[in-house]
C-alpha cells in the first residue's frame, strides 16, 4: 500500500526497534494496550503477542480494513477513528485499569495528540512515544537547557518524561527528513502535590513563556499583570527579577503562580490569572 505523507505514514522498518518499544511498555501480560495509528501493523504484532488486548486506533480505511485481516479480533480491536476523538475514559473503564499507550506518532499532529493524553491522564499509566527527535528533546528538557519551554513544563506537569532511544530516517518506509526518538512518559500529575490549578496554571506558564527573548518579568507584563504586582510575588518566590522563564523548576513555577495568586487577590479590580 503506497503511503500517505498527509496522515504522516512513515512505516517502521527496524525489526530490533519494534521489540525495544513493546519491552519498554513493561510487563504486560493481561494488560490493555492502545495503539495509536498502528499503521501495516509494524508493531501491532509484538503488541498482541505480550498484551491481554490491543485497542489498535488508526485513521487510515485501508489500514484499518487490512490490519483487521492481520489479527484475530479477539487479540487486536482495531477501531477505525481519529485518535483526537477517541475516548480514552470508556476504553479504560471497559478495560478495568488504566491504559498503557504505545504509538509511532503521525508527527503533523503531535503537539495535539500529547494534549490529548494530557487531558486523558485519569485513564492512562504511561506511553511509549515516538516523536521527532528535537520535540523529544524539548519534551525532556529540564531548566537551565536550551530546549526547555513551554512544551516541556506541560508535558512534565502531567509527569515524568525520559528519552529512550533515537533512529535514523532509514528506519522507516518512506523515510522521514528527521531522525525520530522513543520517550517513555509516566502519567503521575504534579498540579496537587504543588498545590497549583490545573486551568490557571498551565494559562499563566503559556505567559510566562509567551516571548523567549524577553525576561519572565517582561512576559508577565505583556500579559496585563501589574509591573508592581509581578515584581512582589517574584520576590515572595524567590526568583531574580531578571529570571527568564527557562531558568524555573516546575516548583518555582508553582510557587510563584501562588505568590500572584496572593497578591491579585489582595489587590481589589486587578484581573486574576
Ligand atoms: N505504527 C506504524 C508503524 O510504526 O509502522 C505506523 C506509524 S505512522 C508514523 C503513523 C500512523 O498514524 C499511520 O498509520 C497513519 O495513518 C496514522 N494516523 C494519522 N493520523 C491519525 C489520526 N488522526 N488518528 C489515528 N491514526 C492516525
Amino acid at each position: 500500500m503506497p503511503a500517505k505523507p498527509k496522515l504522516g505514514q512513515n512505516f517502521l522498518n527496524d525489526t530490533e526497534a519494534v521489540e525495544r518499544i513493546a519491552n519498554s511498555l513493561g510487563d504486560l501480560a493481561g494488560r490493555t494496550v492502545v495503539e495509536i495509528g498502528p499503521g501495516a501493523g509494524a508493531i501491532t504484532g509484538a503488541l498482541a503477542a505480550r498484551a491481554g488486548h490491543v485497542l489498535a486506533v488508526e485513521l487510515d480505511t485501508e489500514l484499518a480494513a487490512h490490519l483487521r485481516t492481520q489479527f484475530p479480533a479477539d487479540r487486536v480491536t482495531v477501531t477505525e477513528q481519529d485518535v483526537l476523538h477517541y475516548d480514552f475514559a470508556a476504553a479504560s473503564a471497559a478495560a478495568g485499569e488504566r491504559l498503557r499507550v504505545v504509538g509511532n506518532l503521525p508527527y503533523y499532529i503531535t503537539s495535539q495528540i500529547l494534549l490529548k493524553l494530557a487531558a486523558s491522564h485519569q485513564s492512562l499509566d504511561r506511553a511509549i512515544l515516538m516523536v521527532q527527535r528535537e520535540v523529544a528533546d524539548r519534551i525532556t528538557a529540564g531548566p537551565g537547557s536550551r530546549d526547555y519551554g513551554l512544551l516541556s513544563v506541560t508535558v512534565q506537569m502531567f509527569g515524568p518524561a525520559e528519552c529512550l532511544f533515537t533512529l535514523p530516517p532509514s528506519a522507516f518506509s518512506p523515510p522521514p527528513d528527521v531522525h525520530s526518538t522513543v520517550f517513555r512518559w509516566r502519567f503521575a500529575p504534579r498540579f496537587a502535590e504543588l498545590g497549583v490549578e490545573e486551568d490557571s496554571f498551565l494559562r499563566f506558564v503559556r505567559k510566562a513563556f509567551a516571548q523567549k527573548r524577553k525576561t519572565l518579568a517582561n512576559n508577565l507584563r505583556a500579559a496585563g499583570i501589574a509591573p508592581e504586582v509581578a515584581s512582589v510575588a517574584m520576590a515572595h518566590a524567590g526568583i531574580d527579577p531578571k529570571a527568564r522563564a527557562e531558568a524555573l523548576t516546575l516548583e518555582a513555577f508553582a510557587a510563584l503562580w501562588h505568590s500572584l495568586e496572593t497578591e491579585q487577590s489582595a489587590t481589589p479590580g486587578i484581573p486574576r490569572l
